[in-house]
């Protein structure tokens, strides 16, 4: 593994990064920081079914935070779940993570954190004062756990809406993200997290999270079971890919 991949994948993952940022801002721009937020935890949820941007568009047009606390308060949560699911159900190809049951224990949740807070996921995002807490908090939500935890704290941090120092958030150990860290040779094959975030840690420059944006993309997009190296944005750096080992 050479300082030139580390260099390339530094490159682009802060490039993607930013390219987030922009998008994020223009979504706070657009929605104000609430619902924004709101839109925030769920999206980052849905993360591992690769349910597509249309689908997530079209649920967000029909829920957001605001109108579910309308609901809570005149009807109570049940009708809050029913909205929720009937409103994924009629959206084609939205793949409810967790099954529309893990669906449901998500929104009870992250509706109850807002009615604890004044109706407001920012003011509880505003009681930390330490990334690693709030990520640990976010860990605990239904269907969320250690690695979806890290990204919402990313997004957040991105869309301005918190302003916590993330360098000492975990590396979030999706597979996309650890596919493309094992076949460049970065960490050891089944390598845990923790070992993955040591080595991130020591070859980088920057902190892991500055890296996740990227090596999801090229994980989520090319890297894939079948690895797609022809068109990989990578493939010039990428060892593995000139070894022709990924094709094998
Ligand atoms: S070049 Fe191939 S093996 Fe390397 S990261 Fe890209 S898709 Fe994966």
């Amino acid at each position: 593994m050479s300082q030139a991949l580390i260099d390339e994948l530094t490159r682009f993952c802060l490039m993607k990064t930013d390219e987030y940022r922009m998008e994020l801002l223009d979504m706070v721009d657009r929605l104000g920081s609430e619902e924004a937020a709101f839109q925030i935890c769920w999206r980052t949820y849905q993360w591992p079914t690769g349910t597509p941007e249309h689908a997530l568009d079209e649920f967000a047009r029909m829920i957001s935070l605001e109108r579910l606390l309308e609901i809570n308060q005149k009807h109570g949560i049940s009708r809050v779940e029913e909205a929720v699911v009937g409103v994924a159900r009629t959206i084609p190809r939205f793949n409810p993570h967790g099954g529309f049951a893990g669906l449901l224990r998500f929104f009870r949740e992250l509706v109850s954190i807002a009615v604890n807070n004044g109706g407001s996921l920012v003011k509880y995002f505003a009681k930390f004062t330490d990334a690693k807490i709030l990520e640990n908090d976010l860990s605990k939500l239904p269907g969320i756990g250690p690695v979806l935890a890290p990204g919402i704290v990313r997004e957040l941090r991105l869309a301005d809406i918190i302003k916590l120092d993330i360098k000492n958030v975990n590396l979030s150990p999706a597979d996309p993200v650890m596919r493309v860290l094992e076949r460049t040779h970065i960490i050891p094959k089944d390598a845990t997290l923790e070992e993955a975030d040591k080595v991130v840690r020591m070859k980088f420059k920057v902190p892991p999270m500055a890296l996740d944006a990227g090596l999801w993309h090229i994980g989520f997009y090319y890297c894939r079971e079948k690895p797609e190296c022809d068109i990989c944005p990578i493939m010039h750096i990428c060892p593995k890919c000139m070894e022709g080992e990924a094709h094998g």
